[in-house]
């Protein structure tokens, strides 16, 4: 952990710091990098241009996943570094405020980096006031309960951030791909899922979804380099050969998903992410933005305090 990353300068002043420095190296940078609300260190707004919009329909064929916006990988340590800066005072404000919650939803189909954007994205966090959930194969008990049960239970309470690494959305994912309940039930949860997320956003928690997109080759080479090395042998599964013969059911219920989901107050976010180094730089961007729109401000301090001397 750098000594910036742990810095309590003000998010505006250090990552314009280090957003300037990226920009003597390259003329697209100099255009974001000067400022960190709401302007893209990359130069593009990644946000508005990364966004699903709502009632648009997705065709995941027509989004490059080695998209990198013209930007090269040499500039992706600085750049995150920045993001992660803006990130870690956004949640400093959110904590101080109690002002809302946010709920990041992270999808996206075998081995594309959902543990890895946690790592080095999420660790911009505090662990006081952020919570990451795995939802996996659900339990006895979650079965017994409607689909939205052990999701509900994880949402963040005021003034912290809840990480979903998959989620709900597995319920008209994996679900629909392998007919675990019939088409009529789960044909209903795109609606369902629209009103939940709708209650927790009038409820003060702000959501935004993330779907890391990679292409069927990048997935080849990440699951056969997970059976050559050693130490990343434990993650394979002979399962997850299965899983990759449904790659064109699964494209199919994430762009369902992806179309029916994406809402004003819950917003879907597509990242090409077959270069890592953009898909951290994005996801960083992108929540610091989100979190931007909070409008987070610390509580008023006690009045005259300004004057106190501790002896
Ligand atoms: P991993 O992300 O590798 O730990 O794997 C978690 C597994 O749990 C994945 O294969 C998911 O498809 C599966 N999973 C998650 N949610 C559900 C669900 N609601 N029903 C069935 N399987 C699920
Ligand atoms: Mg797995």
């Amino acid at each position: 952990m750098s000594a910036a990353r742990r810095s309590t300068a003000a998010p505006g002043r250090s990552t314009a710091t280090s957003g300037r420095s990226t920009a003597t190296k390259r003329q697209s940078t100099a255009t974001g990098g000067s400022s960190t609300r709401g302007r893209s260190p990359l130069g593009v707004d990644l946000r508005r241009r990364l966004r699903v919009v709502p009632g648009k329909r997705v065709d995941l064929a027509k989004i490059d996943p080695s998209e990198s916006f013209g930007h090269a990988k040499d500039e992706a340590d600085e750049l995150l570094e920045a993001g992660r800066l803006r990130l870690e005072s956004l949640q400093e404000r959110l904590w101080a405020s109690k002002g809302g919650s946010l709920l990041v939803v992270l999808q996206g189909i075998d081995t594309a980096g959902k543990d890895g954007t946690i790592r080095h994205v999420m660790t911009a966090f505090n662990p006081q006031g952020c919570s990451v959930t795995g939802f996996g194969v659900p339990t006895p008990d979650e079965l017994a309960h409607d689909y939205l049960w052990r999701t509900h239970r994880s949402t963040p309470a005021k003034g912290t951030i809840a990480i979903h690494n998959r989620s709900h959305y597995e319920d008209v994912l994996v679900v629909r791909v392998h007919d675990l309940v019939p088409r009529k039930v789960w044909r209903q949860r795109y609606d369902q899922i629209n009103a939940f997320e709708r209650h927790l956003a009038d409820n003060g928690t702000t959501i935004v979804k993330i779907f890391l997109w990679i292409s069927r080759d990048e997935q080849a080479q990440r699951l056969q380099a997970r059976i050559d090395t050693p130490e990343k042998r434990w993650k394979f599964k002979r399962a997850d050969l299965a899983e990759r013969k449904r790659w064109d059911d699964y494209v199919a219920a994430y762009e369902e998903a992806l179309t029916r989901c994406s809402t004003d107050v819950a917003p879907w976010y597509v990242i090409p992410s077959n270069r890592k180094w953009f898909r951290n730089v994005a996801v960083a961007e992108i929540l610091a933005d989100t979190m931007d729109g909070m409008k987070l401000t610390y509580p008023p301090a006690e009045e005259g305090i300004e004057s106190i001397i501790v002896e």
